[in-house]
């Protein structure tokens, strides 16, 4: 078992809200662009489309593709033999140096020139985003080097996608050998499945490891408020079975590509960087015992390390240790940093999942079993030994 000491984005991010904001807005607009300029409504990922749909496009618009502007925005797009990925060089978002502003510019198709997708950052908000690019990367290349994993935390949907998109430019930065850097899914999002599925993708065409941690969610309340506050429709599931299935959904998603990397890699046939490392970091016993029963059916081992299992240190040990001892890998987060931060930290987590605290009734009489065990079985300084391998570490 592993302690994971855990401090939230939230400490490294508050002040870049406003960039978090604009570059979701980014996300959105991006796509709204998209299926402006090409009809497909889908995934970009998963369309067909190339570069030569948007050069017909342009010329029927009478945009002129050999503007050397618009030129090199064509000949930048992010694309595979399958078709394109992206429409920006999102990699270029992680180089400290890049102004937002000029990255995320498009062919307007009615002035037919180059035009910011988002309304101009001011210069301090750039400056802020550049300090956190470079935070971060202090933070992953110094992980790498120490050979540990970083989860990065899920936030509210109106942050998400920003945070999501830049973990995943960082995932294809430092998980070249392994799993370093671990995304977060909300299985309470009714688009989890979907951003999960592309996600995936992008790590298979672009063959970096994926790291993912898998949660229901801590911000219910919070997103209904504001969806019904906005006027917009809730991104929470319907009810707490809807969101269990999604958990599950996202979990077989996630085993399904897993077992056929595993199928593949056993005859080399796939690159090494097409694996997928998963937390399933949940309280709920039935997840647990479904994540275990998944296991064995897809015949993914405890000892392949690609999944493995987190609960808050002090909460649900009667989890977290059987699974440790039978050889799965439990990672306890340990919620650190200074007082005014963790403890609003933990009165969230008891409030948002009141369930716990039913639960804790069921601990208390668990440790005391324990306990009584250990005086009369002559173990109480009973400390078990093992053998480490980090999740994600495990070459294909
Ligand atoms: C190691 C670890 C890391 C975590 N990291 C993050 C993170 O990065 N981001 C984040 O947001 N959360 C995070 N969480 C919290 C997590 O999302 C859950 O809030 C918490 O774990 C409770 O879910 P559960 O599966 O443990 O328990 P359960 O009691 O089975 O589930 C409770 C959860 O179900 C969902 N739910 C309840 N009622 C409804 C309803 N009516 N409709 C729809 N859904 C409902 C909510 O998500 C609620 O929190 C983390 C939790 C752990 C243990």
């Amino acid at each position: 078992m592993r302690h994971s000491v855990r401090r939230t984005w939230r400490p490294l991010s508050t002040a870049w809200t406003p960039c978090q904001m604009q570059l979701s807005e980014v996300i959105y607009r991006t796509r709204q662009y998209f299926t402006q300029v090409t009809g497909e409504s889908g995934p970009m990922m998963f369309s067909d489309i190339n570069t030569d749909v948007f050069e017909k496009r342009f010329r029927e618009e009478n945009i002129h593709t050999d503007n050397p502007a618009i030129r090199e925005w064509l000949d930048n797009m992010t694309y595979d033999t399958k078709g394109l990925i992206h429409l920006f060089s999102w990699s270029g978002l992680i180089d400290a140096n890049i102004l937002l502003s000029d990255l995320f510019r498009v062919p307007n198709l009615n002035s037919g020139q180059m035009e910011p997708i988002i309304s101009a950052l001011t210069t301090e908000e750039e400056e802020m985003f550049k300090n956190m690019m470079r935070r971060l990367h202090t933070i992953f290349r110094y992980a790498r080097e120490r050979d540990v994993r970083v989860m990065v935390d899920a936030e509210q949907t109106y942050f998400q996608p920003a945070i999501s998109r830049l973990t995943l430019e960082m995932m294809k930065k430092y998980n070249q050998e392994k799993a370093i850097v671990f995304n977060t899914y909300q299985c309470y999002l009714k688009e989890t499945l979907n951003n999960l599925a592309l996600d995936l993708e992008q790590s298979y065409r672009q063959k970096f490891f994926f790291g993912a941690k898998l949660v229901r969610g801590a911000y219910m309340e919070q997103e209904r408020a504001r969806a019904d506050e906005l006027g917009y429709e809730d991104p929470v599931n319907p009810s707490y079975e809807a969101t269990t299935q999604m958990y599950h959904d996202c979990l077989e998603e996630c085993l399904r590509r897993i077992k056929f990397n595993k199928s593949f890699g056993d005859t080399q046939k796939v690159p090494c960087c097409a694996a997928i490392a998963i937390m399933i970091a949940s309280h709920n016993e039935d997840t647990v015992g479904y994540t275990v029963n998944k296991m064995r059916e897809y015949g993914i081992h405890p000892q392949d390390r690609v999944i493995c299992f987190g609960q808050l240190l002090g909460m649900c040990d009667h989890i977290s240790l059987p699974l440790g001892q039978a050889g799965y890998s439990v990672y306890k987060y340990v919620p650190y940093g200074p007082v005014n931060e963790v403890l609003p930290y933990l009165s969230r987590r008891a409030t948002e999942n009141g369930s716990i605290l039913v639960k804790l009734a069921k601990e208390k009489h668990l440790l005391k079993k324990e306990l009584w065990r250990r005086i009369t079985q002559g173990q109480v300084f009973y400390k078990p030994e093992g053998n480490y391998t980090p999740i994600g570490a495990q070459p294909h």
